[in-house]
C-alpha cells in the first residue's frame, strides 16, 4: 500500500493495520471540519476529531485518540487552516499519518447531483464537477470543494475519494425522482429529487442482509434514519426506489431543527403576508423548524422531559413527528407490495425506544409490530425487536457511515469495479 510519507518521526503505542492501512475520513462542511481515521477490516475508529467555528477568531479543535482527548481554542480563518490543524493534531496527539499506514483520504461530499452514481477518485475534474454543483447545495458543496483542495495539497502522495450523499439514490425510478413541476424549469435548473443519507441507508440495509444472513436481492426493505436530519428510504432487492428527502434534505420527515414537508405556498404566505425574505424562510424551515419550532429543544432527551413534565407543545411535537414517520411507511409499504425489513438507525432510531415503540403501534394489520421486551434492551449491536409472529422484521441497525466511506474508497482505490456497493 502506499503510506503517507514524511508525515513525523513520534513512536507510540499505536500499531498500524499491517496491509490494509487505514483511511482517513473527511466531512468538511460549512462552518465545521469533523475527521476520523478508520481501520476498514475491523471497523473501528483509530482515532477522530473536529475543528469547529471556521471563519472565528476562536475555533474550537478536538482531537481523540487512544483514549485521550485533546481540546484547543484558537483561530480558524479558514478551511486551509482548518485541515493544516487536523494535520498538527496528528502529528502532536497521535497517531501520526505514517504510522497508521493511510492508505487513502475520503471524503463524504452531500450533493453529486445526477453525475455521480458511486465513489470516485479525485482528479481536478471531479473537483470542478463538486464546484458546479454548488447552487444545488449552497451549503455544503463549497466547503467539500475548500476541504478537497486543501487535502490533495497536504496529502498528495495518497488517493482522495469522493463518497456522495446522493449517489445511492441514483437508482431512483424517475417517476419518483421527477417532481410535477413545469419540464423545461425543471430541466433547466437541475431540479429533481435527489435523496441523502445514502451512505447510511446503503450501510444499514447492507449490514441487515449480512445479519439475517438473506441475500440482499431476495429483501424489500424500509430504512428509517433519525438522527438530527432525518430520512426514510424504500429499498428493493437492494437497489434503492424511494426515499423521503428530495432537491435538498428539507424535504420529508420531520427533523431536529427542518420541517420536512410542507406545503410550499408557507413560502410565498410568508414572504409576502409576513414580510420575510428568502433567506430568512430558508433559515426558518432549515434551522428554526421541527422538533425545535415546536418544542424548543431538537433533542429527543430533553423531549422527553418536557413531556413527562406536561408540556403540551413537545407532546404535539412527537405526535407530529410520529404521525409523518407512519404516513411514509405506509407510503412506502405501498411501493414496495412487500416490506421485509423495517430497520432504526441514527441517533434518535439506535437510542429512543418510545419513537420506535410509537411509530409501530397501529400497524398491526400491515404486518409490523415491535416486542416492548426487544425494544427496551440496550444494546450497540444490530438486533431484531419485533415479536415472532410478524410477517415484517423490524430491526435496529447501528449506522456508520464513516465506516463504510472507508470501505468504499479501499475497494476503489483496489479497482473493485461494485466499490459503490461495499458496506
Ligand atoms: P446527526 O448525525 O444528524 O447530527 P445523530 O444521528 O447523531 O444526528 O442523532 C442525534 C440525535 O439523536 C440527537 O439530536 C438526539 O435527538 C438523538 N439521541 C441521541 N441519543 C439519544 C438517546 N439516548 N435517546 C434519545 N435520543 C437520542
Amino acid at each position: 500500500m502506499n503510506p503517507i510519507s514524511g508525515a513525523g518521526e513520534r513512536v507510540s503505542s499505536y500499531s498500524a493495520h499491517g496491509a490494509h492501512g487505514s483511511v482517513l475520513v473527511i466531512n468538511s462542511g460549512s462552518s465545521s471540519v469533523k475527521y476520523q481515521l478508520v481501520n476498514p477490516v475491523g471497523g473501528e475508529a483509530i482515532a477522530s476529531g473536529l475543528v469547529e467555528r471556521i471563519g472565528e477568531e476562536d475555533g474550537i479543535v478536538t482531537h481523540k485518540f487512544a483514549g485521550n482527548k485533546a481540546k484547543v481554542t484558537l483561530p480558524v480563518p479558514d478551511h486551509g487552516t482548518a485541515l493544516e490543524i487536523v494535520l498538527n493534531q496528528f502529528k502532536q496527539h497521535g497517531p501520526t499519518l505514517a504510522e497508521a499506514d493511510v492508505v487513502a483520504v475520503g471524503h463524504r461530499v452531500v450533493q453529486g447531483g445526477s453525475s455521480f452514481s458511486g465513489p470516485v477518485t479525485i482528479d481536478d475534474a471531479v473537483v470542478e464537477k463538486i464546484r458546479d454543483l454548488i447552487p444545488l447545495a449552497p451549503l455544503h458543496n463549497p466547503g467539500h470543494v475548500a476541504g478537497i483542495e486543501v487535502a490533495r495539497r497536504l496529502l498528495p502522495d495518497v488517493p482522495h475519494v469522493a463518497i456522495f450523499d446522493t449517489a445511492f439514490f441514483q437508482t431512483l425510478p424517475e417517476a419518483a425522482y421527477t417532481y410535477a413541476l413545469e419540464t423545461e424549469t425543471a430541466k433547466a435548473n437541475d431540479i429533481r429529487r435527489y435523496g441523502f443519507h445514502g451512505t447510511s441507508h446503503q450501510y444499514v440495509s447492507g449490514k441487515v442482509s449480512r445479519v439475517l444472513g438473506r441475500r440482499l436481492e431476495e429483501l424489500n426493505q424500509i430504512v428509517l434514519h433519525l438522527g438530527n436530519g432525518a430520512s426514510a428510504s424504500a429499498i428493493r432487492g437492494g437497489v434503492a426506489v424511494e426515499t423521503s428527502m428530495g432537491l435538498t434534505p428539507l424535504e420529508g420527515l420531520v427533523m431536529g431543527t427542518r420541517t420536512g414537508d410542507i406545503d410550499p405556498a408557507v413560502i410565498f404566505h410568508l414572504h409576502r403576508n409576513a414580510g420575510m425574505s428568502i433567506d430568512e424562510i430558508d433559515d426558518l424551515l432549515n434551522k428554526k423548524s421541527g422538533i425545535k419550532g415546536l418544542a424548543g429543544d431538537n433533542d429527543f432527551r430533553g423531549l422527553h422531559e418536557l413531556i413527562a413534565a406536561g408540556d403540551a407543545g413537545a407532546q404535539l411535537a412527537l405526535d407530529v413527528y410520529i404521525h409523518r414517520l407512519k404516513k411514509y411507511i405506509g407510503a412506502y409499504h405501498a411501493i414496495l407490495g412487500r416490506v421485509d425489513v423495517i430497520t432504526f438507525t441514527a441517533g434518535v432510531g439506535e437510542n429512543d425506544d418510545i419513537v420506535r415503540a410509537l411509530t409501530a403501534k397501529g400497524l398491526e394489520s400491515l404486518g409490523i409490530a415491535i416486542d416492548p421486551e426487544r425494544n427496551d434492551e440496550r444494546s450497540p449491536d444490530p438486533r431484531i425487536i419485533s415479536p415472532d409472529w410478524t410477517s415484517t422484521l423490524v430491526m435496529v441497525v447501528p449506522t456508520n457511515e464513516e465506516l463504510a466511506i472507508a470501505r468504499q474508497c479501499v475497494a476503489l482505490v483496489a479497482g473493485d469495479e461494485n466499490a459503490g456497493s461495499i458496506s
